[in-house]
């Protein structure tokens, strides 16, 4: 068997082409721009990076972005002063606190202090709770894991009833992944570095959701033919064929795999792209939520 390969890029391309339009609808009506709050604190590059990235995204939809860029040794309490200046600014719907923050920033205290209203990013304790209770909902879930659960859709998967395995437990992407699919009526093992025999837990899964951080890890041999694997992992590894000297792959070994999945997502071109849109569609919601409650 040779797997469907599910083109990440292409969702997300028709998904941000929806809140382009959504978001000048909105503009049309309200006479404003949905609006995000970045934070970035440190000189971590890829932080840097990915914040710039989410910028340019949300001008190509028409959210506008304003980014408080801060320096590696700022306080906690400049740190949580600038998200309480957001918390208050009519014009930003959603804020976005880049994780990691330096070493002497209590990560908690500050997603802790983000507005739940403006929580896009969905790492507020308070939403995370909501997403791991029964008949409870979030106002907002998790970028990463949020695209993971449209990949499934994507991929036609049934997930009521399924055995999905979600590798790693950060909270990040493993954990609120496997709330979301326990929401979703999959019934759902975490595997992590103290896990016995991971071949064979993953040997029982219909879904396998990969987010370990360790390059081509999950081989094709340990998968059930016809599985749904969505790989998330995004491992620089060293390739003196390519331009830079390095390329991306996943934690999934992707030329196993392929031979033995039912559906399988790539690296690069996977789940990183319908990171960014769903914290587009996230921003977009906040914006018609609060134009909604006033
Ligand atoms: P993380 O915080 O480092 O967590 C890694 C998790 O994997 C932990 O739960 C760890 O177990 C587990 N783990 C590590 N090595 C393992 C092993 N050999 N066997 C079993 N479990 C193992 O990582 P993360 O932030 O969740 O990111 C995971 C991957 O996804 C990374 O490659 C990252 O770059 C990628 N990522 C991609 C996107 C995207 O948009 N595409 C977004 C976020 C992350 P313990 O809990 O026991 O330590």
């Amino acid at each position: 068997m040779t797997a469907r390969i599910l083109d990440g890029q292409a969702v997300a391309d028709r998904i941000r082409a929806q809140i382009a339009q959504d978001a000048a609808a909105f503009k049309t009506k309200t006479g404003y721009a949905p609006g995000l709050g970045a934070v970035l604190a440190g000189d971590n590059p890829a932080s840097a990076q990915y914040v710039r990235m989410k910028r340019k995204a949300c001008e190509q939809v028409g959210i506008t972005s304003v980014a408080h860029l801060m320096n590696a040794n700022s306080t906690q309490q400049e740190v949580e002063a600038v998200v309480k200046a957001l918390n208050d600014d009519p014009a930003i719907h959603g804020i976005l606190v880049q994780l990691p923050l330096p070493p002497q920033i209590n990560e908690e205290r500050v997603l802790r202090l983000v507005s739940l209203e403006k929580d896009v990013d969905g790492f507020h304790p308070i939403n995370i709770g909501l997403l791991g209770m029964k008949g409870r909902e979030p106002l907002f879930t998790p970028a990463t894991p949020t695209g993971c659960m449209v990949l499934l859709q994507e991929a036609g998967a049934q997930v009521n009833g399924a055995n999905a395995v979600v590798l790693g437990r950060s909270n990040i992407v493993g954990l609120p992944v496997a709330l979301m699919l326990i929401k979703a009526n999959a019934t759902v093992t975490v595997v992590h570095s103290k896990t016995k025999d991971i071949p064979r837990v993953v040997a029982d899964a219909d879904i396998v959701i990969a987010a370990i951080g360790q390059p081509r890890f999950v081989k094709g041999s340990w998968l059930k033919p016809g599985a749904v694997v969505i790989d998330v992992g995004t491992n620089r590894i060293d390739d003196p064929t390519a331009e830079k000297g390095y390329r991306y792959v996943g934690d999934v070994e992707f030329e196993t795999a392929v031979d033995v999945a039912g559906v399988i997502t790539r690296v690069p071109g996977g789940v990183g792209p319908m990171t960014i849109a769903m914290l587009l569609q996230n921003t977009m919601k906040a914006a018609q939520r609060r134009a909604a409650f006033g």
